[in-house]
């Protein structure tokens, strides 16, 4: 029996204490793609479409992709936005109503919005509205998701990632996928029970090779062979988030004895709760570090210090400048910071030429009270480079060739006008004459450079959120339709 189900990616991690809104400009520059052009280029990389799409070809599934949609971690993602891409999901659903036979959404599940604590919650609402209580769906979430009751109540399989640094993406697009197909089929009624710790950190350790994340991962797959039992998704949370429902959570989707898996979940939960102090990741102070850094030996590669509160991964705005001054006052020479994302800096740098002393403020613009604000200093211009290299692991391996190409052409037409990396490095000046003699090596690490979309969010500083308020303003009428599908359809077959 062949069934239509309806597909889409839409994710997004927001940090609500940044400045720095998240608006249809971000998500297209990462990526916003809409019908065949999203198929084309995520259907077959480590993405959770493509883990869709491996169980949909062998079931010759009829399968409706409206959307694939991603900004990098930001501030909230603007009403217009949200508006914007959930229609484009949910539009597709009401076009195709009493049709759709199961639902598979790859989200973040982190998502505030301008508007709603809970984007993820309220796109499933929406979708159920158009659904009817029946149609199942299945969802993939990071596991730095902030799961909430609604998303539970509406989505009735969830797997959750179960690497960090993220890597089985497109495992886990199949996991869900493989069990929608027994759910549609009529062999299995699931649901998915929830179990939270009240914590914001350190549920994960930051890893899920090291700390006590191991073995909560061995108990959930484990657990996942016992009958009844289809997913065990054990979630760090996002901590940056100021929303209720907001901390690690442990979900099993399973049927039959729902109190006992309940238990199981609550027990996975106890455990991060009494194990939290276990910590995998060891602060230093700034001081701390740059003493490290002065009076460290380069014998086997460099010392590489990691500026906990300023990644941009978790929505940071990447120009803090604390631990550059820390350093510039332990006097440490041989260093170079990567990246400080400041466009400002680099226009007044990129009309200065190579040899240049030159004195200006660097970073600590989006918002002064995090990260220390701008830092004065002076310095030699000793390069400007027009290149840059993307750091590629597993993390999103695959995508597409074609659009590498364009986006590295997009990044050279952003950095030709606002370049955050590589600003030329500031020396004082004794040091600098000792590079040009080759005393010391030039080090900027290779593969690591800001993105071009970021400096041009910065520039927009000054938005200021009031925090984030739940609403419920979702339509429960078909929304307007009379633009025509935007949907892929594709008739897959083994
Ligand atoms: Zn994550």
């Amino acid at each position: 029996m062949s069934f239509t189900v309806l597909t889409a990616e839409f994710q997004h991690e927001s940090n609500t204490f940044s400045r720095v809104a998240t608006g249809l400009e971000e998500f297209r520059a990462r990526y916003f793609l809409e019908g065949e052009a999203a198929l084309r280029e995520r259907g077959d990389a480590n993405t959770p479409l493509a883990g869709f799409l491996d169980v949909a070809r062998p079931q010759g599934w009829r399968v409706i992709h409206p959307l694939s949609a991603g900004a990098t971690p930001a501030g909230p993602v603007t009403r217009k936005a949200y508006e914007t891409l959930v229609e484009i999901i949910v539009g597709a659903a009401w076009r195709e109503v009493g049709r759709i036979d199961g639902v598979l959404l790859g989200l973040h599940g982190a998502m505030v919005t301008e508007h709603l604590e809970d984007g993820e919650g309220e796109l499933l609402s929406r979708l159920r509205a158009a659904l009817g209580p029946e149609v199942p769906i299945a969802i993939t979430l990071d596991p730095h998701a902030n799961v909430t009751k609604a998303m539970t109540r509406e989505a009735q399989i969830i797997v959750g990632y179960k690497t960090y640094p993220h890597v089985d993406m497109r495992a886990c697009g199949a996991h869900a996928a493989s069990v929608l197909d027994r759910a549609m089929k009529g062999e299995i009624r699931p649901i998915t029970v929830r179990a939270c710790a009240p914590m914001l950190e350190e549920a994960t350790g930051g890893r899920t090779d090291v700390g006590p994340m191991v073995e909560r991962i061995a108990r959930a797959r484990a657990y996942e062979t016992e009958p009844d039992v289809f997913v065990v998704s054990v979630n760090g949370g996002f901590g940056l988030a100021d929303i209720r429902e907001v901390g690690p959570t442990v979900l099993v989707t399973c049927q039959g004895d729902h109190k006992r898996h309940r238990a199981f979940a609550r027990s996975l939960a106890q455990d991060m709760w009494e194990r939290r102090l276990e910590t995998v990741t060891h602060f230093l102070t700034v001081e701390e570090a740059a003493a490290r850094a002065q009076t460290f030996e380069a014998t086997h590669g460099p010392l590489v210090i990691a500026d906990y509160a300023d990644n941009p991964g978790g929505g940071g705005y990447g120009d803090s400048t604390t631990l550059l001054a820390a350093l510039l006052a332990a006097g440490v020479k041989d260093a170079a910071l990567g990246g400080l994302v400041d466009p400002q800096a680099v226009a007044e740098l990129s009309r200065a030429r190579r040899g240049d002393v030159v004195r200006l403020a660097i970073g600590g613009k989006t918002d002064p009270l995090i990260g220390g604000g701008p830092l004065a200093v002076e310095g030699e211009v000793m390069a400007r480079r027009a290149d840059g290299r993307r750091a590629q692991g597993k993390f999103w391996t695959d995508l597409r060739a074609a659009r590498r190409r364009d986006r590295r052409a997009a990044d050279l037409q952003r950095r030709a006008v606002a370049r955050p990396w590589p600003v030329p490095r500031v020396r004082d000046r004794a040091d600098a004459k000792a590079r040009r003699r080759g005393q010391v090596d030039a080090a900027f690490p290779r593969g690591v450079r800001a993105r071009g979309g970021r400096s041009d969010r910065v520039r927009r500083r000054g938005t200021v959120h009031a925090g984030p308020v739940e609403a419920r303003l979702c339509p429960r009428a078909p929304p307007d339709l009379s633009s025509g599908p935007r949907h892929a359809v594709i008739r897959t077959g083994p």
